[in-house]
């Protein structure tokens, strides 16, 4: 397995290809970002994530402004300033449309059924940031609240954004997401989930005490 250096252009095309590979971002949906000493490292606007070259990725600074790269930075850039604004011990950020979690954002159903160790082990419950205009900054603003009590973030009506310290964290974090929202889904083809018990649900969290 190749890896490359965390928080260069290389770890940010690296971990793209694998969100498009995994059906994670379909199309040109989605953005990404880390964050270095001079601003913030960020795919520009309206490009697959399958399919950038370095020079897709643009340097911008706390603000949003442009400091190095000839493309416009992704659509949603302010909602990655607002999370890393607001939280210091995150440094890369991942936005995707990926479809069986964003069915969830696209409904009323909350993701926070206990069916799977798992998920209440690294999860628990998965805030859903209000709808609002992509792009906009009221939406930056809404969804980066919900990071005050969670890593992940669910906007109704849109997709998934999830913060990590590193992009790998945050693409395995988005990965098992996306495993529970597909169990789920087959679930109901089996004629509907089993609950884990409050008792198994308990011990399951004594387990990140040890
Ligand atoms: P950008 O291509 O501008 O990053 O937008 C994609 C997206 O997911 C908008 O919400
Ligand atoms: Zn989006």
């Amino acid at each position: 397995m190749e890896y490359f250096e965390v928080g260069t252009k290389k770890d940010i095309l690296y971990w793209s290809k694998r969100l498009y590979q995994k059906g994670m971002s379909p199309a040109t949906s989605g953005n990404i970002s880390v964050r270095t000493d001079k601003g913030i490292l960020i795919s520009s606007s309206g490009v697959c994530l399958n399919d950038m070259d370095e020079d897709d990725i643009v340097l911008i600074d706390f603000d949003g402004n442009l400091l190095e790269g000839n493309k416009k930075p992704s659509s949603e850039k302010f909602l990655h300033v607002q999370i890393y604004d607001l939280r210091d011990d995150i440094n890369a950020i991942i936005h995707s449309h990926c479809p069986y979690t964003t069915a969830f954002a696209c409904s009323d159903k909350m993701m926070d059924e206990p069916i799977m160790p798992e998920f209440v082990f690294y999860f628990d419950k998965i805030p859903k940031a209000p709808y609002g205009l992509p792009a906009s900054m009221q939406l930056a603003i809404d969804t980066a609240e919900c990071f005050k009590t969670s890593d992940v973030v669910l906007m109704q009506n849109h997709g998934v954004v999830c913060a990590a310290n590193t992009l790998q964290q945050g693409f395995y974090s988005l990965e098992s997401l996306r495993a529970y929202a597909e169990t789920y889904f087959a679930t109901q083809v089996l004629g509907g989930y089993k609950k884990l018990t409050k008792k198994q649900i308990n011990e399951i969290r004594k387990l990140k005490l040890q």
